[in-house]
């Protein structure tokens, strides 16, 4: 066997949003260091990262009802949907920074400004709504928002929606003319164009297959060149685990006892797309309903305008789906070979537990076309089956682990960083909020694993992320700074257009 040696400051393993960001980051701050990515497949972002694989929502919390949820007592809770616009108003500043160094061009290739849209039927369902809309419109960080239960102001806003429909109950909706479509793909693909013109190596087509520590400190990686076949080793001080569903392989093969004693769970996606110019062209917004009783919450349905290749296109869903693969170009015995003697206890407790959501997947695996349109006419009550097409998305790896709130074996929806004690190794878990705060997750990796370099950081981290370390809600010339130099810097003023 022939081995190829390389020493390096950082190793980056996989080619998403994540490692792009966290490679883009880096450049900045240290640009002297040296920084080595590898990825299995042969492109940059092709996994969840890629535009057909997710919803391209920057998730904002503008249009995500179960980021706010409703108390006991009837009041709203709005603290998530807080603390996720503050995490998406990061990755809007770094973005703009990027391009207003040169370094990103044509943001319009990667955000589109998209109103995002919320909408509900029936009377408890409005009544919440109108709370919800009534505790955030308070709110600086969600200025802007409007509601409305009139039904001519609805056909205004969602003609294709309001179409064909019977209406026996109460409607509602509430809409931001500021929510975004962001091509996850895209903005990947770029992130590593510009890595790559800054001297970082990126090896596609080379698959990690072992992490082990030397007797030096240092990390070693065991990688497959699959174009050779041959293995290399490749040694770094920190290295980062940003493989998505492959994270989890990787972290339990690295031996860090903050890795054990987790599990994951896959769950694919799928959406309808259509096919017909004309009903694409009757709709200009991402609008989110509420997720079915039982349904997790990745599975809220939306119809989604979004914009791919320079085509609007028009996406509903998602389903969810069910294969034991942790990547969509994953293995089927990626389940099995995740489950190892430190997390089958836990496992097996998520398993008890999670009756309902085995219940749900099997359900909505058995959907047959006939009952996934049924599903879209609740949105679109004149769809035709002709119009629309089911694609397969990316696949989610929900993290499994023993929490004191929910005991052992407790499913988790968020993203995790995992990190070694010494910081030296990090690892990402999870998938949601996602890629819309990657810049927010990725400088949580820094501030864990640098922390003695964080103060000689902190004006360069303030110069790209004005708003780092301070709260944008409790700042509102700040944010009101932020939102309009964004704006202009990701040109995202565009008018929504008249409906005919
Ligand atoms: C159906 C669906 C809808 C979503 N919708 C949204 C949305 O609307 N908005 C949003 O913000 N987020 C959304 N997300 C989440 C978002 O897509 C992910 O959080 C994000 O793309 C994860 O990026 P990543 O870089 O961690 O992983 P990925 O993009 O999956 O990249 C991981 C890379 O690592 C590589 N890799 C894995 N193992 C190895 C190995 N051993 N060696 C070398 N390379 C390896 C893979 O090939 C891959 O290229 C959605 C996800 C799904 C599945």
């Amino acid at each position: 066997m022939n081995y190829s040696e390389t020493k390096t400051d950082v190793i980056l393993i996989g080619a998403g949003i994540m490692s792009a960001t966290l490679g883009t980051l880096l450049k900045e701050l240290v640009p002297e260091w040296d920084i080595t990515v590898f990825e299995k497949l042969a492109n940059a972002g092709e996994e969840s990262s890629n535009e057909w694989n997710n919803a391209g929502t920057g998730h904002a919390a503008l249009c995500e009802l179960n980021y706010t949820v409703e108390k006991p007592g009837g009041s709203i809770d709005i603290s998530k949907a807080i603390n996720i616009n503050e995490q998406f108003q990061v990755s809007m500043q770094f973005w703009s920074y990027l391009v207003n160094s040169n370094l990103l061009r044509n943001p319009q290739d990667f955000i589109k400004q998209l109103p995002h849209m919320s909408l509900v039927e029936g009377e408890q369902n409005v009544s919440f709504l109108k709370k919800r809309f009534k505790a955030l419109s308070n709110n600086p960080l969600f200025q802007g928002m409007e509601y409305s239960d009139d039904h001519d102001k609805l056909i205004d806003w969602i003609p294709l929606i309001m179409e064909g429909r019977t209406l026996k109950e109460p409607i509602a909706a509430t809409k931001v003319d500021s929510g975004t479509d962001v091509n996850f793909g895209a903005l990947t693909r770029m992130l590593f164009d510009h890595l790559e013109s800054k001297n970082v190596e990126i090896n596609y087509n080379h698959s990690v297959n072992d992490i082990s520590r030397t007797s030096d400190g240092l990390w070693e990686l065991k990688v497959q060149n699959q174009f050779s076949g041959k293995i290399e080793r490749h040694t770094a001080k920190f290295v980062f685990i940003g493989g998505g569903g492959g994270s989890l392989h990787l972290l339990q093969k690295s031996g860090v006892p903050e890795g054990k004693h987790i599990g994951g769970f896959p769950v694919s996606g799928l959406f309808m797309v259509c096919n017909n110019p004309e009903v694409v062209s009757q709709h200009h917004a991402k609008v989110y309903g509420k997720a079915k009783v039982g349904a997790p919450p990745m599975s809220v349905p939306h119809l989604d305008t979004r914009f791919i290749d320079n085509k609007k296109s028009l996406l509903f869903g998602p389903f969810a789906g069910f294969t034991p693969k942790f990547l969509k170009m994953g293995s089927m015995l990626d389940l099995v070979t995740s489950v190892k003697p430190n997390n089958v206890l836990t496992m097996m407790a998520a398993g008890a537990k999670e009756l309902s959501l085995t219940k749900y997947l099997i359900q909505q695996v058995m959907l047959t076309k006939e009952q996934r349109m049924e599903e879209l006419r609740e949105f679109i009550p004149t769809a035709k089956a002709e119009d629309w097409d089911l694609v397969v998305a990316g696949q989610r790896v929900q993290v499994i682990k023993d929490t004191e709130a929910g005991g052992k074996g407790t499913l988790q929806f968020g993203t995790e960083v995992i990190t070694a004690a010494d910081g030296s190794i990090a690892a990402l878990l999870g998938a949601s909020p996602g890629a819309s705060t990657a810049v927010h997750v990725m400088l949580e990796v820094i501030k864990r694993s640098f922390p003695q370099h964080l103060k000689e950081w902190e004006a360069k981290i303030k110069e790209m992320i004005p708003s780092y370390g301070i709260s944008l809600m409790e700042n509102q010339e700040l944010l009101h700074e932020v939102h309009t130099s964004t704006a202009v810097t990701l040109g995202l003023s565009e008018k929504e257009p008249v409906f005919s």
